[in-house]
């Protein structure tokens, strides 16, 4: 499959998906993740008219956002750490990855000294992984009253990553309790939270038709190889 044939198949599916859950498909986001990739792979992508991209790393993004030229906009979904704040605030239009008060401040700092308001999202570690990053479910709801008084931050919802699985039906029952606490949270806030960012590649289908209004995909729109890289050494 080429480039286009994947764009082509990754939004079928995301539309079909969001059909089954009851909704109209464009009211599902799709964000490419990339990520080990190459300014010239997020051109080629952007040609097919996606141009929200996402990046884990704040080191790698700031050497190909200024490569990429061109209205694209990036979010960050990698861990943070509180040093490198100021720069995420400049390059990121969203930080998906919030997981703790003091980045959160951090941010705001920040956000405040580049003059803008800095889309967020808290991550929110599903399965308890010791190996991601993210809040425990249970400790989301009292930091999300406390980062909703930070002026330069702006609460849009939940971010959450499943387990790799390759039986995709082990992660549903995590994207429902995903879905049941960002509801928890839009009451808590008493305003209603515009995105649930869930799925990726292997699982963005049931992640919709479980309430993700967001889905991060690399892969399926990339290509398995990570060119980033390779690609300038002409491999
Ligand atoms: C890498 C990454 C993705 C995309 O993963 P694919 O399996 O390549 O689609 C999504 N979300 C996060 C947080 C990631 O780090």
């Amino acid at each position: 499959m080429d480039l286009e044939d994947r764009v082509r198949r990754v939004r079928e599916q995301v539309a079909e998906a969001a059909v089954r859950s009851g909704r109209p498909a464009d009211s599902i986001t799709l964000v490419a993740v990339s990520k080990g990739h190459s300014p010239e792979s997020v051109r080629r992508v952007s040609e097919q008219g996606l141009t929200l991209f996402a990046e884990s790393k704040v080191q790698e993004a700031k050497i190909k956002i200024s490569m990429c030229p061109g209205k694209f906009r990036w979010h960050m979904i990698g861990h943070l750490q509180s040093n490198k704040a100021r720069d995420a605030a400049f390059l990121f239009e969203m930080i998906q990855s919030v997981d703790s008060f003091g980045l959160a401040e951090e941010l705001n700092k920040a956000a405040g000294k580049a003059g803008k308001t800095l889309k967020i999202l808290l991550e929110v570690n599903i399965a308890g992984e010791s190996t991601k990053f993210g809040y425990r479910p249970d400790a989301v709801l009292a930091d999300l009253t406390r980062i909703n008084s930070l002026p330069n931050l702006e609460i849009h919802g939940l971010m959450g990553m499943a387990p790799w699985t390759n039986e995709v039906e082990r992660v549903r029952p995590l994207f429902r309790e995903l879905k049941e606490l960002h509801d928890r949270c839009s009451d808590g806030l008493g305003a209603p939270l515009p995105v649930l960012s869930m799925g990726m590649s292997g699982d963005f289908e049931v992640a919709i038709e479980e309430g993700s209004t967001m889905v991060r995909v690399g892969t399926a729109l990339f290509g398995a190889g990570r060119s980033g890289n390779k690609s300038a050494a002409g491999g």
